[in-house]
């Protein structure tokens, strides 16, 4: 069969802030994925038959919400429900929401399984200890006939899966070291993943993060000339590598920097893994990605070709919690 006979997987994005509004970019040109519902934390836009992207991120940029797009859009108390409730019209959810506190993304998902929802889903967490309480959730998953595909943005995600792919070459795994530049033009744009990111400095956790008022977060960027410089941090890159069999997460490091004055990338990202060969040999593989693409860029992207490498794991019945590590994701048209 040609990739043209098969209907676009229906998709709907949960979060609309920095990446769930370039994820409804992105779908808007590709023809295997259609962007039939995006939501934020007031409302709801929702087309069966597809939204259109940038009419409704046109009118959540002007009015504040996707609530006040033309036709689609509803407000509700209750957005992620109203999801849940039209389950039957969707094939992929993507989470691109805060995970504050830290086991909002996991109880999103349980609730997406206890509401009959079947079908794939994929997420952008950051946190292993978030990551670990989904991966718990396999048997839910399996008995509601869900695909959950943990950890699809960059780090955990393309990253992750790189130094997956890299391993390869190694009878015995040493250590992987990721080390990821972001620059942003303003904070704003990316409350949830600044927070977050907030979170894994000294001193503070995801609750001492999650209090702090928009002018602290300014204020805290203000001090340090808009730069964070971010050291082993609690990413999920090593409870997926290790619950993949690679590696033990004892020997994963993430860090890097973010700059939220320039969309240029501060340091260039990249995954370096070092092992040693079956003959013996020790050496490193590197992955670096261009500086050129955006974090929306290397996070949207995996996300959704982990979507389409997820509708062919639910096809043969593949249900269950997988990872970035254990699926290769399928590129999207
Ligand atoms: P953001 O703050 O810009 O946007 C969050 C969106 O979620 C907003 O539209 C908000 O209205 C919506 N929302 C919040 N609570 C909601 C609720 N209860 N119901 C419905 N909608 C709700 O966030 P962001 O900067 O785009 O980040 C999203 C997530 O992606 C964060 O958890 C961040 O850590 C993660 N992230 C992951 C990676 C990666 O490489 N894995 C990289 C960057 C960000």
């Amino acid at each position: 069969m040609h990739a043209a006979d098969i209907s676009p997987m229906r998709i709907a994005v949960l979060g609309a802030g920095g990446l769930g509004s370039a994820a409804a970019r992105m779908l808007s040109q590709k023809r295997e994925l259609r962007l039939d519902a995006l939501v934020d934390s007031r409302g709801f836009a929702f087309d069966p038959d597809g939204l259109d992207a940038e009419a409704v991120l046109h009118a959540a940029s002007e009015r504040g919400g996707v609530a006040f797009a033309p036709k689609t859009g509803a407000p509700s108390d209750d957005p992620i429900g109203e999801i849940v409730r039209r389950a039957e019209a969707f094939d992929g959810v993507f989470l691109a929401l805060p995970n504050l506190p830290n086991d909002f993304v996991p109880g999103v998902a349980a609730r997406f399984a206890a509401g009959g929802y079947r079908g794939v889903m994929t997420d952008a967490l950051k946190r292993t200890s978030a990551a670990e309480r989904v991966l718990k959730l396999d048997e839910l998953f399996k008995t509601a006939e869900i695909v959950y595909i943990v950890g699809c943005g960059a780090t955990p995600g393309l990253l992750t899966a790189a130094a997956n792919l890299a391993a390869q070459s190694f009878a015995e795994v040493e250590s992987v070291r990721i080390w990821f530049g972001v620059g942003i033009q303003n904070w704003e744009a990316y409350r949830a993943t600044i927070r977050e990111d907030i979170a894994h400095m000294p001193g503070f956790d995801v609750e001492s993060a999650r209090r702090l008022t928009d002018e602290e977060v300014a204020e805290l960027l203000d001090e340090r000339g808009g730069k964070l410089i971010l050291e082993e941090m609690e990413h999920a890159d090593d409870a997926i590598l290790e619950a993949a069999g690679v590696v033990s997460r004892d020997c994963v490091s993430v860090g890097g920097v973010v700059d939220t004055r320039s969309s240029q990338k501060p340091v260039s990202t990249s995954v370096v893994v070092t092992g040693v060969t079956f003959e013996g040999r020790r050496s490193s593989h590197t992955f670096t990605l261009g500086d050129e693409t955006s974090m929306a860029a290397n996070v949207c992207g995996p996300a959704f070709g982990y979507m389409k490498a997820g509708r062919r794991l639910h096809e043969i019945g593949a249900y269950g919690a997988h990872s970035s590590a254990t699926v290769m994701p399928r590129f999207v048209r």
